[in-house]
């Protein structure tokens, strides 16, 4: 049997407990053998300085992951040169494990996106999506059908037992019944820089290195990239100001 392998690449700035949940949900649904976290190095459309830095961010996931033996933190991305562009990812790892088959988690916001990420088109054949579900997003079957029956292949179809979409020549797209968790890295950074507890939104390890290292304690950076409009309003009740 090849070696299914899942890939949650992202920014971890923090990671989170809906990082968390989401992974170990796509192992038990789609009986994978291990989830790969990947830190990006260099987003291509984040600029770095507004970022912890690498070493922080891996730091954290190997906090988070630790205890969890199909849980592992690669960090393939510090390794490539250059911008940290997920095709060449997909493209290493499949160099650095043979035969194996790996599955593409991404989460409903970055999802429809896709479409403006470099050879966004070689992804559907490196690997197969898995699509996580984040409050808000509007991600349903139809709607993942629809977006790559316009943006990539107009094969696709919806299995009817399996709910899998599936196409002749590229490889599947999952829409994971996950549990929603409305936590996102934005949410954390903003609690933080308030000085406010993001204590059980993160693990205790996690929790601990952000306050040993006074993480986020400025606001700064961008807003945030989750499909929640109304995240800040939302959290003048939790946080106060
Ligand atoms: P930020 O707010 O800084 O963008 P984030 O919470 O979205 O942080 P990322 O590091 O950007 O975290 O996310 C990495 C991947 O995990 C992305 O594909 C993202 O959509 C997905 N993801 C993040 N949070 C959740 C969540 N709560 N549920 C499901 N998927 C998630
Ligand atoms: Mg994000």
């Amino acid at each position: 049997m090849p070696l299914r392998l899942g890939i949650l690449g992202g920014t971890f700035d923090p990671v989170h407990l809906g990082h968390l949940r989401a992974a170990q949900e796509t192992l038990d649904l789609l009986g994978l053998d291990e989830m790969l976290f990947v830190p990006v190095a260099v987003p291509p459309h984040k600029p770095g300085n507004t970022i912890a830095s690498f070493q922080a961010r891996r730091q954290m996931l190997q906090l988070a992951v630790g205890g969890n033996p199909r849980f592992r933190v690669s960090d393939i991305e510090r390794r490539m040169p250059g911008k940290s562009y997920t095709v060449n990812t997909l493209e290493q790892l499949h160099r650095e494990n043979p035969g194996a088959e790996l599955f593409f988690l991404v989460g409903g916001d970055a999802f429809f996106e896709i479409d403006t990420w470099y050879r966004f088109m070689e992804i559907f054949r490196l690997a197969a999506i898995v699509v996580l579900r984040r409050p808000d997003c509007g991600e349903n079957e139809k709607e993942i059908f629809d977006f790559v029956t316009r943006k990539v292949s107009d094969l696709y179809s919806i299995d009817p037992e399996s709910r899998e979409i599936r196409h002749p020549a590229l490889l599947s797209v999952y829409n994971l019944r996950n549990t929603r968790m409305d936590i996102s890295s934005t949410r954390i950074r903003e609690l933080a820089a308030r000085g406010r507890s993001v204590r059980y939104l993160v693990p205790d390890g996690v929790l601990g290195y952000i306050d040993g290292n006074e993480l986020y304690r400025k606001a700064e950076g961008p807003a945030a990239n989750d499909c929640s409009r109304n995240d800040n309003a939302a959290y003048g009740d939790v946080g106060g100001s």
